[in-house]
């Protein structure tokens, strides 16, 4: 975003939210969580909070009328393009969806950077997953438009580790103080990356499992060091689980092998069921951002403990609230 561009003033005394042309996140991009501070985070959480109320009361309201969020998808997305489209829509605004790029102009070979400018032509704000690291930055660059970034390759998905925050928040009350294990697929998995750099920001312990050649980045694992955030890494879930406050469960990403048999030797390495969970606490979450692929079984759906049904649905909360932001209404 590089432009300055008033919002229109909406004086409609109904709104929730005043137009607020100081408002902190207006016209921003969102790349990274490491745009965010914890004062940040509790601004993103009230607004989010708000957004509940609201749709619980009223399903739909008018504060981001008239406005349009594009969605280009790259990659497949069930969870994250649907939930910005009802986010944008539960806001009175409209969507131009592009979850297909093979039928856009990009099948044509059209550039990121054009498909971008020609996009924020039409749009207000553009929401974009793309298979390559960087590509939102990249995006970010050239648009005059706010950017957010929904996954770019094996490196980040700010808007998925927003609302894993917000489900231990709502789930468990305090950050601090907890034990989060991470499990399965910490190389390529982008929401887990993003997560880790949000609970350095929290007095919390980390332990991360994995099969050896899925382990968490040095890059990572180094930035939480610095900020001194205890870390442990594992191969079995077993020695940690009895501590673990959340334990936030990833799919083994077969899209990202090179070499499908290396896949084929790691998938199903760890398999939570009703007695995996016999050793964990009673209050306890398990999360994920799902889809799962078999590393959750189905029976343990109805275990109070299973967060993860509950988490996807903070998510439309958070996209809410982070569309109200960079649109300047909240
Ligand atoms: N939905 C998440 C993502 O897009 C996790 C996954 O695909 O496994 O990163």
């Amino acid at each position: 975003m590089s432009t300055y561009i008033p919002p229109i003033r909406v004086d409609n005394p109904h709104l929730p939210f005043g137009d607020q042309r100081n408002a902190p996140w207006y016209g921003k991009d969102i790349l990274t969580v490491k745009q965010f501070t914890r004062a940040d985070l509790e601004y993103t959480f009230g607004v989010a909070h708000e957004m509940r109320e609201m749709v619980a009361r009223v399903g739909s309201f008018d504060l981001l009328k008239g406005k349009i969020l594009a969605n280009l998808f790259y990659e497949p997305s069930t969870r994250t393009s649907s939930s910005f489209t009802s986010a944008m829509e539960r806001l009175g605004g409209s969507v131009i969806p592009i979850n297909e790029v093979r039928y856009s102009s990009v099948s044509k070979g059209e550039s990121l950077p054009d498909t971008v400018r020609t996009l924020e032509c039409y749009a207000d704000v553009i929401v974009l997953r793309h298979y390559e690291i960087g590509s939102a930055s990249l995006a970010a660059q050239v648009a005059r438009k706010p950017i957010i970034n929904a996954g770019d390759g094996v490196g980040e998905h700010p808007t998925q580790a927003l609302l894993d925050l917000l489900t231990i928040v709502e789930e468990l009350g305090d950050v601090d103080g907890l034990t989060v294990t991470m499990l399965g697929d910490l190389k390529y998995g982008r929401t887990v990356h993003s997560l880790a750099r949000l609970l350095s920001l929290y007095q919390v312990r980390i332990n991360y499992v994995s099969p050896e050649i899925l382990c968490m980045p040095n890059e990572i694992i180094g930035e939480l060091k610095e900020k001194g955030i205890p870390q442990a890494e594992y191969k079995a879930l077993e020695p940690v689980l009895p501590d673990t406050d959340v334990l936030y469960v990833t799919r083994v990403q077969k899209e990202r092998f090179a070499d499908e048999s290396v896949y084929e030797s790691v998938r199903g390495a760890y398999v939570i069921t009703p007695e995996t969970l016999g050793i964990a606490k009673d209050h306890m979450i398990v999360m994920h951002p799902l889809p799962r692929i078999g590393e959750i079984s189905m029976e343990v759906d109805t275990d109070p403990r299973a967060a993860y049904f509950r988490q996807m649905e903070y998510g439309l909360y958070v996209r809410m609230a982070l569309l109200a932001m960079v649109l300047g209404k909240a």
